[in-house]
């Protein structure tokens, strides 16, 4: 099988930005680069805890493999190696895709066939690491970009569901009610009222 990061094996500058990252543990970053330091032999993530090298010893490497390739050992402590657990990045894969594919059919066998998993692991794993279920991830997801819509457009239920991804109206409206105990249209009416009252109440402070 090909390994799409095999040509990411460049060391990378250390930049003021990189630097910071170490100093702070910035776990941002963990995913960004991993630093080695010359006079350990040890690469670490951003995040490690382990006490900051001296700049001068850095080198900083665009993931672990290129800096193990350079003969740097990981961490005990930080295991760049094991980054994340790899379920975890499957999950958070996953849901990237369903926050940026939500407006098209999405099926749990879909997905397993996308990520390459079974519908019945991907299912299990989902719930394990974020709480819900698939199924539920993507309505919650397209109810929410509903309420966007409600809130800031005054577009048609109609045609908010089908931007959302849910062409069927009367399933939208069943669907919304059941997540927000409101209909998507009382939601609005509701939501748009107590911004008005706001509006007044901050009014009448000044
Ligand atoms: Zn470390």
């Amino acid at each position: 099988m090909k390994d799409p990061d095999v040509k990411l094996t460049a060391e990378l500058p250390l930049t003021e930005e990189r630097w910071q990252a170490i100093l702070c543990n910035d776990a941002c970053y963990d995913d960004k680069f991993i630093y080695a330091v010359k006079t350990t032999g040890i690469c670490c993530r951003p995040s490690c805890k382990s006490r900051p090298p001296k700049l001068e010893n850095v080198r900083i490497f665009h993931n672990v493999q290129a800096a193990l390739s350079a003969k740097y050992r990981p961490c005990k402590r930080c295991k760049p190696s094991g980054q994340r657990l790899p379920e975890e990045e499957w999950v958070a894969q996953i849901t990237r895709y369903i926050e940026t594919h939500y407006a098209e059919p999405i099926t749990l066998e879909a997905l397993a066939n996308l990520f390459h998993g079974s519908p019945y692991h991907l299912h299990r794993t989902f719930k394990r690491i974020t709480g819900s279920t698939p199924t539920a991830y993507v309505q919650q997801t397209r109810i929410n970009r509903a309420i966007e819509q409600l809130l800031t457009t005054d577009r048609s239920l109609s045609d908010i569901a089908c931007t959302v991804g849910i062409p069927n109206t009367a399933y939208f409206v069943t669907l919304f009610k059941k997540i927000t105990g409101h209909t998507p249209a009382a939601y609005r009416l509701i939501n748009s009222n107590l911004s008005t009252e706001e509006e007044t109440d901050h009014g009448s402070d000044i």
